[in-house]
């Protein structure tokens, strides 16, 4: 059995594994088999995040974060996880491989996952020109002309960093307004290789075995015309990752883990959550890693008022966590 076991992998994950490592709680991290590091594997420079003054590349930073984690003791499975027992002191984390991981608590920070459109062939084109990942997939539209959905900070950051690739950018937004920050719109309506296109829904996606155009309804008129295209990246936000623990944790009225306060507490003692999975407003890095710190200390205060028998049972050798010697945090 473990003390803790931190399910996610993204800065609320890592940095929850770092905190944990260094307090000894020997944290194994469940990493998920395709998605380790989280959605800033999925972006290009990272600017916003404290200590990178000349920026940062997402995958870059998530590995830094990882190697933090694993130098103070952190164990990293890519696994995913498929059901989970929340209730009762010892909890019970099931992996796709068929094994089992208990532990007396579990930081929940897994993030959330792109929304979609809604419609058929936006699934049936999934691949094939329909694209969330502008750079996994970018390369793939040289001197081409493709699409954004969207008009928030990633729909501006997608539009702007695929101008490198394609020959021409449209950005197909519902309103007549982004939403997306100052220096991010400023940025967007500069780059010469970027139409927008207000007050626009895409309606349908266009093609047989790849994408060849999109059907934009207006939003105001309810007007029709379609747009020729060989791809369209979907960039309109996420919804947090909860199925796991839906019938055993709170959820709130926006779907996020409902949580004490300013705690990472959830309704079930020694559970924990952290991240864009309790946070419908920030969504940014560095605040997922602040949460993360948040959970990991709630974590070894509820750890340290735990009868003692129960934590001697974690901390069996046969559990393989590091000995104390070999797991003394570095600095502290
Ligand atoms: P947001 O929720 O901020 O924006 C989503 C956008 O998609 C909105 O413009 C919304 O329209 C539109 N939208 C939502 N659903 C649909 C739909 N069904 N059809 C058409 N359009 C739709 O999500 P983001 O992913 O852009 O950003 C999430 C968070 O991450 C934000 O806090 C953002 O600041 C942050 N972020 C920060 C970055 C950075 O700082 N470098 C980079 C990327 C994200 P409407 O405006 O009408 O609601």
């Amino acid at each position: 059995m473990r003390q803790t076991i931190i399910i996610g992998s993204g800065p609320a994950g890592y940095t929850a594994a770092i905190y944990a490592a260094r307090a000894n709680l020997a944290p194994l991290v469940i990493a998920s088999s395709v998605e380790f590091g989280g959605e800033l594997m999925k972006t290009t420079e990272v600017e916003n995040f404290p200590g990178f003054p000349d920026g940062i590349m997402g995958p870059d930073l998530m590995m830094k974060m990882q190697a933090q984690a694993e130098r103070f003791g952190a164990e990293i499975v890519y696994d995913d996880v498929v059901k989970l027992e929340l209730t009762g002191d010892v909890k019970r984390v099931h992996l796709g491989n068929g094994g089992v991981e208990e532990a007396l608590t579990v930081i929940y920070a897994t993030g959330s996952a792109y929304r979609k459109l809604g419609l058929d062939d936006e699934t049936r084109l999934s691949g094939y020109g329909v694209s969330w990942c502008a750079t996994c997939d970018g390369a793939f539209f040289r001197d081409k002309e493709i699409a954004v959905v969207g008009g928030g900070d990633s729909a501006m950051e997608e539009a702007t960093f695929l101008t490198r690739f394609a020959e021409k950018v449209h950005v197909v937004h519902r309103k007549d307004a982004l939403r997306a920050s100052a220096a991010m719109q400023e940025r967007a309506f500069a780059d010469p290789k970027i139409q927008f296109h207000w007050n626009k829904e895409v309606s349908g996606i266009h093609g047989d075995d790849l994408v060849d155009g999109v059907r934009l309804t207006d939003t105001v008129d309810g007007s029709v015309a379609d747009l020729d295209l060989s791809g369209l990246f979907i960039a309109i936000g996420a919804d947090p990752r909860t199925h796991l623990v839906h019938g055993q944790l709170e959820l709130t009225a926006e779907g996020t883990i409902r949580v004490d306060g300013r705690s990472s507490r959830t309704n079930l003692p020694g559970v924990f959550a952290a991240g864009d999975v309790i946070d419908p407003d920030y969504k940014q890095a560095a605040t997922a890693a602040g949460s993360g710190v948040v959970a990991a200390l709630d974590a070894e205060h509820y750890l340290a008022a735990l009868p003692t028998d129960l934590v001697a049972a974690a901390l069996q050798p046969s559990t393989g966590i590091p000995s104390t010697e070999t797991n003394t945090p570095v600095g502290a």
